[in-house]
C-alpha cells in the first residue's frame, strides 16, 4: 500500500505531459560558425514551424545584423560570425513581433494588410497590432 501512495504522489508532482505538448513550443535556431560564415542548418523547419515566410526573416535578421546572407537548401547563410545565441536572440525578437500575439503572447496569429499597414491578427484573443514593414 505505501508504494501505491508513493506512485500516487509521484503523479501529482509530475507535470501534466499532454498538456504541456499541446503547448506551442518555440524552436530554437540551430546556428554555428564555418570560416567567416554563420550557417543556420533549421531556417527553412523553424520558419515552417512558426508559419512564417522565409523571406520575411530573412530580410529581418539581414537588416539587423547588417549582413548579406543567402538561403540555401533550407539554410541560412549570413556573411559574418554571429554567436548561436546573439542570432537567437535575434529570432526571439522577430517571434515576439511577428508571431507571437503582442496581447496574449500566443503563436495564433497570422499577418493582414489593412491601409498599407502590416498588422498582426490574433486568432485567439482577437487583438491587432501594427507591424513594421520589412
Ligand atoms: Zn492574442
Amino acid at each position: 500500500m505505501e508504494y501505491e501512495n508513493m506512485l500516487d504522489r509521484l503523479y501529482m508532482v509530475l507535470p501534466d505531459r499532454t498538456a504541456s505538448k499541446e503547448r506551442f513550443e518555440m524552436p530554437v535556431l540551430e546556428a554555428s560558425v564555418q570560416g567567416k560564415k554563420t550557417i543556420v542548418r533549421n531556417f527553412s523547419q523553424a520558419l515552417k514551424a512558426v508559419g512564417r515566410d522565409e523571406k520575411q526573416f530573412y530580410k529581418y535578421v539581414t537588416k539587423e545584423t547588417a549582413t548579406a546572407a543567402t538561403m540555401d537548401e533550407g539554410k541560412l547563410v549570413l556573411n559574418g560570425k554571429f554567436f548561436s545565441d546573439n542570432i537567437n536572440r535575434l529570432w526571439q525578437n522577430y517571434l515576439n513581433e511577428y508571431v507571437l500575439c503582442h496581447e496574449c503572447k500566443k503563436p495564433d496569429t497570422q499577418i493582414i494588410e489593412r491601409n498599407d499597414v502590416k498588422v498582426l491578427k490574433c486568432t485567439a484573443c482577437g487583438a491587432m497590432s501594427a507591424i513594421r514593414k520589412l
